[in-house]
C-alpha cells in the first residue's frame, strides 16, 4: 500500500533510540528494510558460528587436552548450534519481522553468554579476552541488525559481566582492570554511535524514498492520490484483489457543483480551499488505509471503497453530501457554501458473471451527471451487473 501524506511529524526520527517517532512509519520501514536485514543476518550468522568453531584450536592449544577443553568445545558449539537454529528459523519465517528480531537477540545473548563462559573457564588470559570482548561488542552493535536499544542493553550487560568476571577470577591489577573497563567503555560508545549513524542513514534513505513515492502518486493541493496511481496501481489493485476473494467493491464519483461560480466569486485560492476542505473531509470520513480518495480531475474525484456494497457506498455518499452542504468553507473570513453531485456504482463480485467492472469508473461518471441533470446536490446509485 503507498504511503500516507508524507509530513515532517511522520518522518521523525528519535534521536536515542533512531527509530521514527511514529510507530506505522517504523513498521513500514522494518516491513521495507526486511529482505535487506535478513541477508545482513545470514552472513553475520554463519561468520559467527565459524568463530566460534575456529577458535577451539586456541583451547587446545593454550589448555591442552583435558576435561576443560571439553567444556570450552562444548561451549563452542552450544552458541553454534544455537546460532545455526536461529539461520534455520529465519530461512522457515523470512516474512515475520518478530521471528527476525527474536533471532538476532538469541543470537547476540547467546554469543555473548558462550565468550563470557569461555573468559571464565580461561581466567588467565583476561588482557587477550579484553581484546575479544572489544570484538564482541562492535559485531553487538554493528554487525548484528538489530534494535539500537536491544543492542546496546546486550552490549552493556555483557560488558559488566565481563568486568565482574575479570574482577572475581581475572586476577588482574586493579590498575589494569580500570582500563580494561575505561576501554571496553568506549568501544560501547562508539559501537553505540556508529550503530546509530547506520539506523539513521537508513531511515534517511527510506525517508527520501517515500517523499518521492509521495511525490509521484500524490496531487500535491489536496494530498489525495493522483489519475497516474489510479491508473497504474490502484483500480487494479483493488479489482484484482475483489475478484479473488468474490468481494464487492464500490466506487463514488464526485464533483463540485457550480465550482467556476466558486473561483469566480471568491478567486482561485478561494476555490483551492474549497477543493482542499472537500479532500480532508472525504479523507475523513473514509478508512484509513483502506478505502482511496484520488483526485479525478479538477474538482472531481473518485473515491474507491474496497468490501463496499451498493448500500454501503449509497450511505457514504449521502453522508458526505450533507456534510458538505452543511458545512461552509472558512476562506479570509469568508464562508464559503458549496455542494456536490455523487454517482456510485457497485460491483458484487460474488454474483457478477460479466466484465461489469471493466467499466465501474465510466458508470459511475455516468450516473453523477444523471445526478447533475437532476438538479446537483444528489446522489445517482447503481448495481452493475
Ligand atoms: P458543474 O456543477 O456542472 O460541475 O459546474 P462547474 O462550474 O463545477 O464545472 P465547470 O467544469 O464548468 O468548472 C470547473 C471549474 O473548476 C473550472 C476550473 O477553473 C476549476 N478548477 C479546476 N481545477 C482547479 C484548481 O485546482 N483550483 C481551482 N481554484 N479551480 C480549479
Ligand atoms: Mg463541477
Ligand atoms: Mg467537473
Amino acid at each position: 500500500m503507498p504511503p500516507n501524506p508524507v509530513s515532517s511529524k511522520t518522518i521523525k526520527v528519535a534521536p536515542l533510540r533512531c527509530e521514527f517517532c511514529d510507530a506505522t512509519v517504523e513498521r513500514e520501514f522494518l516491513r521495507h528494510h526486511l529482505a535487506k536485514t535478513q541477508a545482513q543476518l545470514r552472513v553475520t550468522f554463519l561468520f559467527c558460528a565459524l568463530f566460534y568453531l575456529c577458535f577451539a584450536l586456541s583451547d587446545l592449544l593454550w589448555v591442552g587436552y583435558e576435561l576443560k577443553t571439553c567444556l570450552l568445545v562444548g561451549a563452542r558449539m552450544g552458541v553454534a548450534a544455537t546460532v545455526l537454529a536461529c539461520l534455520a528459523l529465519l530461512k522457515r519465517r523470512p516474512d515475520s519481522i518478530p521471528f527476525t528480531r527474536v533471532a538476532a537477540n538469541i543470537v547476540e545473548v547467546a554469543g555473548a553468554a558462550g565468550f563470557l563462559l569461555i573468559a571464565a573457564l580461561r581466567p588467565t588470559e583476561f588482557s587477550l579476552h579484553a581484546i575479544s570482548m572489544s570484538i564482541v561488542i562492535i559485531v553487538l552493535y554493528i554487525y548484528i541488525p538489530n534494535r539500537l536499544v536491544y543492542a546496546a542493553g546486550i552490549a552493556a550487560a555483557a560488558t559488566a559481566l565481563f568486568m565482574l568476571l575479570a574482577w572475581a577470577l581475572g586476577n588482574v591489577r586493579s590498575m589494569e582492570l580500570a582500563t580494561m573497563a575505561a576501554l571496553l567503555a568506549l568501544t560501547n560508545l562508539f559501537g553505540y554511535v556508529a550503530a546509530r549513524r547506520y539506523q539513521i542513514l537508513w531511515r534517511e534513505e527510506y525517508s527520501a524514498q517515500m517523499v518521492l513515492k509521495n511525490l509521484s502518486v500524490r496531487d500535491p493541493l489536496t494530498g489525495c492520490y493522483n489519475r497516474r496511481h489510479l491508473h497504474e496501481q490502484l483500480l487494479e489493485t483493488e479489482i484484482s484483489r475483489a475478484q479473488r476473494y468474490r468481494l464487492s467493491l464500490t466506487v463514488i464519483m464526485c464533483d463540485l457543483d457550480h465550482f467556476k461560480a466558486v473561483n469566480d466569486t471568491y478567486g482561485h485560492y478561494g476555490g483551492d480551499a474549497v477543493l482542499q476542505s472537500f479532500a480532508a473531509l472525504m479523507r475523513s470520513m473514509t478508512r484509513d488505509s483502506i478505502d482511496s480518495v484520488v483526485r479525478y480531475g479538477g474538482e472531481e474525484f473518485l473515491l474507491i471503497l474496497p468490501e463496499t456494497d451498493l448500500a454501503g457506498g449509497e450511505l457514504l455518499a449521502e453522508r458526505l453530501r450533507q456534510a458538505l452542504a452543511s458545512t461552509p468553507v472558512e476562506h479570509e473570513g469568508k464562508k464559503i457554501s458549496v455542494t456536490a453531485s455523487f454517482g456510485v456504482a457497485s460491483v458484487d463480485f460474488a454474483t457478477s458473471t460479466h466484465d461489469a467492472h471493466l467499466n465501474m469508473i465510466a458508470a459511475a461518471d455516468d450516473l453523477l451527471y444523471a445526478a447533475k441533470n437532476s438538479g446537483r446536490n444528489r446522489v445517482c446509485a447503481q448495481q452493475l451487473v
